[in-house]
């Protein structure tokens, strides 16, 4: 994994937990004008939130904040009684399992939009929680919160928290399951789900603080909210099978170079014969690996112009710069060997000839490409006319023989 983008995934909620930890003190000095803010922010925050979830179809987002939402409602009682009583500590243990619980689910779940089945199912759940927790309060079933808040183990970690252990384990829990979600699929929302949850445990481990509560579920709700825009910016700019910058990309890095700089359109050789021999799903693996192969370029940015077509652009350089480097790129690309299973491959070999690992007989196959390559001392006025020269390079490679670069 990239560290750079880890720390760029990581950076948002860090930043929002963080203003919102200096904010709580500052909450009560807002002038009695204002106070509504403390009482209606954060279900403005949710809302906000919710319907860019809605306009997004983000069901994960949307159940997470209608998740956030609950829990701030509930926490309302939980303070009228003075965190004191059956109810409030029924209350409080509930919102310490079910919000991690629920931010959990959500996480591993995959995206199913909102006015569907999954949907309304979704909604089952959070209802079917909220009654239950009704029904212990109101039943009162006494030794269901007794039990939710005795020790489960002997620890004086957390010992002066008001959150008990079982909220602890599962608050644990649950990160623990949003970050291991996050280190595979590595998208936004994912990590989004982890910091609300780390918000979520600030927002119960400091509710005996005055606004706390109200200001990190706040919090919560704007780390959704912010990595659902960060999601939809990735989609709108990033190629969705090789996770290079997209064409939409490279037209605006081009409108801010500077006066000097080289790009190069590299091309697949004989693309349309490979996918038509060994089918159009190895035809995408080898797009990957020719996608990571450029994401490696010295000194230049790649990007996936369509098809099976590539842009590098090296900001700052010329030809003779980027000429060695476009040089290792084709050859990397010419020796790296992709396993396949062997055509000729009979489909059912006969009982007495089949031998061990007979199913496994694999070969490989490469591909190669073609690079052209220009610079800005090419005397070119437009994006345009950029692309077109290196484009006319490329076809020179294309009719030398392929498998080269020129200019
Ligand atoms: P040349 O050496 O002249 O470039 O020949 P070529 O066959 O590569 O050229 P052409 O442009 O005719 O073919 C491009 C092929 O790329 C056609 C299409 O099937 C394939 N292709 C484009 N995008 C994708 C993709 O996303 N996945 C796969 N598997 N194939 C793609
Ligand atoms: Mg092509
Ligand atoms: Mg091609």
């Amino acid at each position: 994994m990239n560290p750079a983008k880890i720390l760029q995934d990581l950076m948002l909620p860090i930043a929002i937990i963080a203003i919102a930890w200096w904010a709580v003190p500052h909450v009560g000095e807002l002038p009695p004008t204002l106070a509504g803010i403390k009482v209606y922010g954060v279900y403005f925050v949710i809302a906000l939130g919710a319907l860019l979830g809605i306009a997004f179809r983000r069901g994960r987002i949307v159940f997470a904040l209608i998740t956030l939402a609950l829990a701030y409602a509930s926490y309302g009682w939980v303070a009228r009684d003075e965190l004191t009583g059956f109810r409030a500590h029924t209350l409080f243990a509930a919102l310490g399992v079910l919000v991690p619980l629920n931010l959990a689910l959500l996480c591993v779940m995959p995206e199913r939009g909102i006015f569907n089945m999954h949907g309304l199912q979704r909604s089952g759940v959070i209802a079917v929680e909220a009654l239950l927790t009704l029904w212990v309060i109101k039943a009162p079933l006494t030794w269901v919160t007794a039990w939710a808040i005795s020790p489960f183990f002997d620890s004086t970690l957390f010992a002066a928290s008001p959150v008990r252990q079982l909220g602890w384990i599962f608050i644990a829990l649950g990160i623990g399951a949003s970050l291991a979600v996050w280190m595979i699929r590595r998208i936004a929302i994912d990590i989004a789900f982890a910091g609300a949850l780390c918000a979520f445990a600030l927002a119960m481990h400091h509710v005996g603080v005055a606004d706390a509560f109200a200001v990190y579920i706040a919090a919560a709700a704007l780390v959704f909210t912010i990595a659902l825009l960060q999601d939809t910016f990735r989609m709108a700019f990033r190629d969705e099978l090789t996770g290079l910058p997209s064409r939409r990309s490279l037209n605006e890095r081009m409108m801010g170079l500077g006066r000097q700089y080289a790009i190069a359109m590299c091309d697949v050789d004989h693309f349309k014969n490979f996918n038509d021999t060994h089918g159009h799903d190895l035809g995408d693996q080898v797009l990957k690996m020719v996608a990571a192969k450029l994401d490696a370029v010295g000194g230049g940015t790649a990007f996936r112009y369509g098809g099976e077509e590539f842009t590098i652009l090296f900001p700052g350089k010329d030809i003779a710069h980027a000429l060695p480097h476009l040089e290792a790129l084709r050859s990397a690309i010419a020796e790296y060997k992709i396993a396949v299973r062997a055509p000729d491959r009979p489909a059912k070999p006969a009982p007495a000839t089949r031998k061990q690992g007979a199913f496994r007989e694999t070969t490989s196959v490469a591909v190669t490409i073609s690079i052209g390559v220009v610079d800005s001392s090419a005397q070119l006025a437009t994006t345009a006319g950029v692309i077109k020269a290196a484009d006319a390079a490329l076809y020179r490679a294309k009719n030398k023989g392929r498998n080269l670069v020129s200019r």
